[in-house]
């Protein structure tokens, strides 16, 4: 925890109580605080862009019904204008689940209470829903429920994890891929809300869509401003955890733990206190939440001890005469979240110094790997929640679970997160047949719907098909055509930028569009592919097998020869050594070995390795992805050179490479050698240094050779060219003319809807872009501004795909229905993973016990409860737009 300066016993304290207070005084001051008048609530962003929808629909309705005073209108509280009101809104917008209206009619009262200055009638509230139950949803065919929430198990839990670990291409920056293991396990350690660890909602509002929407009417929104309370960001920070060694006096080790408290608890005013968690060192290494932390903190130098590295940290003890000894941050790091969002640096990608992960990152990143270890059903965050919330009712006291989920009452777990799903053998319990535990988990299990043989990638097949779409094809020929008149006009498409700049502004449009239409085609391919399998495959296997009951059929199953092995993935290369031993401590033949000085060795080699990758960054994979244009228009890059020859000269750069990616290369052993470019494409080169690197040059630039350290910082991007080609005898012929339009691309990269390669995929979510100030980039800003807000704007930022998004968050932070049981299948393979969610104190041996034992497998009562859906209408219209980073893998080249 925080060094708190202790305070000092102060004998000069001011006596406040000695100032006389007049009466006269105290009654003027009355007048004062009748002058404030009523106190407008102060929305958090998130409730605040929920509102702006509803009210831009709010007014728009009352233009439609010629009702010119829309308050007035709003503050007659006739259930009957409600009911018309979500009637027309039925009429004339998207289609909705059910969950969106209650939505909707929850933002509406809370604009009524803007006005009215108190809340709806009990009355009309009663009506109102009533007939959203009823009568509305019914007359209407409104689905009540699209789609099944699941809760995880511990062992699916576990394949997820290892699957991060050992196959997961999603992030390239090592901190992020430590980072989202630990938003994993702290998920699934804490049931937290996932807004707790990562903020909500920092994704900017897509301007492509801009254009799009135009709105016939102006208006001033009537919403208060959001007025930040709060000095810390919404995730956890050093000041937040309270790291010590604690006796253990079944070891001749202390243990290293932590009390991490989040706060940022929903419900609660900002500021409060949060709940705090208990977390301690694991001889599983995989699933230790403190060599995670400490992590963090060597690569934020976070210690007081400067002196502490990996190799002393496991070993320090607790003194005699104590019965713990904590490690203390340093004052300046204790505002710093562990958790945080990379930005883009002319050296390529770094973790931000002090802005958090962006919760977009992590879901996108969740639904991926879900989807990439080949389950049927979606992972989310709230899977995490709703599995701890019945894991600690099954253990827990009714109490320690409201305390642990941040809950006031049973009633919003009985009815949102409690399984659906019966765990129990109710043959056994009602006939008395012989139990059938282990059969009834597995049923319940995501597990049992994950199949390994899904397509995770497009194959040959569907990247011809998008090709060939029609669509594709117009655009296509429409640009050729265009480069045509071009080439005929100005004599090349380069030439015609400055002779006929609409012209190629059309043909760079196209082009554009071709690589949006692209991208949705691949991503709507796989979704299809991938559901087409889940439900066909099943079929084919039926049909198979009853063939080979009948005789009719001479081939003899594979599936049936190979067995087990052909669950698992091959194990791929890793490009830095450091993530390759990082599994192999995990996950290889010697991760069991729980012999102490071996596994101290282990834990050491571990956190040495994770600090490392911590600050390591994969280049971008752009060169493997798929060439989709034939025109040649596009850079022909090629494969990095396993080794390249080591420069004669060791100042001298050759002009096949880049400058700044050869300097980050040389930086550290682990990192891969810089890709090498075709001699005859230098124009390829150029734009990689300009658009990778000198774009990016915010303040100046320095050059990233090891020799150059000691050089200072260059002003401009010309100064460090002149640099290159005096010091590193580097000149790639950068002509000025490319550097005038780094200034533009600068300013457009961010908000271009175009962003094509992967890692500025993620640039939309992880980047400055998205951090330009939390606060406001959580709502349209012109809700946070105290002038008045025109229609046009503020109508197009919030599309409708975000009402639904908007809709589905706050509906999930409320209260989540859940649909499995929680079963515990035993497995050899999963046996070792699950020893990790047993304490530490506990004898190693008896986990196994432990997990059979029937106390641990005991379920509960369980309701069947239906619920209204909301999530998937929300999801899949919202991932059209948003980001496919992993695209390069699956569209690797044919
Ligand atoms: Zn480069
Ligand atoms: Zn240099």
């Amino acid at each position: 925890m925080a060094a708190v300066p202790a305070q000092p016993a102060q004998g000069n304290e001011y006596q406040f109580w000695t100032d006389p207070v007049l009466c006269e005084e105290t009654r003027a001051r009355l007048e004062h605080f009748r002058s404030l008048g009523w106190l407008p609530p102060n929305f958090k962003p998130k409730t605040l862009q929920g509102i702006a929808v509803v009210e831009r629909y709010w007014r728009r309705f009352c233009v439609h019904v010629e009702e010119g005073d829309y308050v007035d209108y709003l503050l007659r509280e006739e259930h009957a204008i409600y009911m018309n009101f979500f009637d027309w809104m039925f009429r004339t917008s998207r289609e909705k689940v059910l969950q969106s209206y209650d939505e909707y009619w929850r933002r509406l009262c809370q604009y009524y209470e803007l006005f009215a200055h108190r809340r709806v009638s009990e009355d009309a509230h009663k009506q109102i829903r009533r007939y959203l139950e009823g009568r509305f949803p019914a007359e209407r065919k409104i689905p009540r429920r699209t789609k099944d929430k699941n809760t995880l198990d511990v062992d699916v839990f576990c394949v997820l994890y290892r699957h991060h670990w050992v196959h997961s291409r999603f992030f390239s920056h090592g901190s992020l891929i430590v980072q989202f293991a630990t938003v994993q396990l702290w998920s699934a350690i804490t049931g937290t809300r996932p807004g707790v660890l990562v903020p909500q909602g920092t994704t900017l509002p897509d301007h492509s869509t801009l254009g799009n929407r135009k709105r016939p009417h102006a208006f001033e929104s009537d919403l208060p401003n959001y007025v930040s309370l709060k000095e810390l960001p919404d995730s956890v920070c050093y000041r937040d955890i309270e790291l010590f060694y604690l006796k253990d006096p079944q070891s001749k080790r202390d243990v290293l733990c932590a009390i991490i408290e989040f706060r940022n608890l929903k419900g609660r005013p900002e500021g409060a206190d949060g709940t705090k968690f208990f977390m301690h060192g694991d001889y599983q290494l995989a699933y230790c939440p403190i060599a995670q932390i400490i992590s963090y903190a060597f690569r934020d130098g976070a210690f007081v001890n400067t002196h502490l590295t990996p190799e002393l940290i496991w070993r320090l003890r607790v003194p005699k005469h104590n019965s713990s000894l904590p490690l203390r941050w340093r004052s300046e790091v204790l505002n710093t979240p562990l958790l945080r969002r990379l930005e883009r640096t002319p050296y390529g990608y770094e973790l931000h110094r002090s802005l958090p992960m962006a919760y977009e990152s992590s879901r996108q990143a969740l639904k991926e790997l879900g989807r990439d270890a080949r389950f049927e059903d979606d992972i989310g965050h709230y899977n995490y929640r709703r599995w701890t919330a019945n894991e600690v009712n099954k253990n827990f006291t009714s109490q320690e679970r409201q305390r642990v989920l941040g809950q006031s009452g049973d009633a919003v777990f009985e009815k949102h997160y409690q399984s659906q799903f019966i765990g129990r053998d109710l043959q056994h319990v009602v006939l008395l047949r012989p139990p059938q535990d282990g059969l009834v988990r597995f049923a319940g299990s995501m597990l049992r719907k994950r199949d390994p043989n899904a397509p995770s990638e497009l194959t040959d097949t569907h990247k011809r098909a998008i090709c060939q779409h029609p669509d594709i094809l117009q655009l296509r020929r429409e640009m050729r055509e265009l480069a045509a008149e071009m080439r005929c006009l100005a004599g090349g498409v380069k030439k015609a930028q400055t002779s006929y700049p609409h012209l190629y502004q059309r043909h760079d449009n196209v082009k554009k569009e071709i690589a949006k239409l692209r991208k949705k085609l691949a991503t709507d391919t796989r979704e299809a592919a991938r559901k087409d399998h889940f439900q066909n495959a099943p079929v084919l296997e039926v049909d198979r097998q009853i063939k080979q009951l009948l005789g009719e059929s001479d081939d003899v199953s594979d599936a049936e020869n190979s067995g087990d092995e052909s669950w698992e993935l091959p194990i791929p290369n890793y490009i830095f050594p450091e993530r390759a031993r990082l599994v192999e401590n995990f996950y290889g033949p010697n991760a069991e070995n729980f012999d102490e000085d071996k596994l101290l060795a282990r834990r050491i080699q571990v956190t040495k390795d994770m600090v490392a990758l911590l600050r390591l960054c994969e280049p971008s994979r752009r060169g493997n992805r798929v060439n989709w244009n034939i025109d040649g228009e596009e850079d022909l890059l090629e494969q990095p050179e396993k080794s390249p020859s080591p420069p004669d000269d060791i100042l001298k750069c050759p002009t096949d490479i880049c400058i700044i990616c050869c300097g980050t290369s040389r930086q550290s052993a682990s990192n891969p050698a810089p890709r090498k470019f075709s001699s005859k494409r230098q124009d390829s080169l150029r734009r990689h240094l300009i658009n990778m690197h000198l774009a990016h040059v915010r303040d100046g630039i320095s050059c990233n050779w090891e020799a150059c350290r000691n050089i200072p910082r260059f002003a401009d991007v010309t100064k460090f060219l002149a640099h290159a080609s005096t010091a590193h005898s580097y000149d790639i012929n950068i002509k000025l003319c490319h550097l005038d339009q780094v200034s533009q691309i600068k300013c457009n990269k961010i908000s271009s809807a175009e962003v094509s390669s992967e890692s500025e995929n993620r640039q939309r979510t992880e980047t400055p872009a998205s951090s330009v100030d939390l606060e406001m980039s959580n709502i349209d800003s012109r809700l946070l501004e105290s002038r008045p807000v025109t229609i046009a704007q503020s109508l197009t930022v919030v599309p409708d795909t975000q009402i639904s998004a908007s809709s589905v968050e706050s509906t999930m932070s409320d209260s989540h229905p859940i649909s499995d049981e929680v079963p515990i299948r035993r497995s050899t393979r999963i046996r070792a993973k699950l020893a990790d969610l047993t304490p530490v104190t506990v004898a190693r041996q008896s986990t196994r016990e432990m997990r059979s034992s029937p106390e641990y497998c005991k379920a509960d009562k369980q309701l069947n409860r239906a619920k209204p859906e909301v999530e998937r209408s929300g999801n899949s219209d919202v991932s059209v737009k948003k980001p496919l980073p992993r695209r390069s893998k699956r569209l690797r080249s044919q």
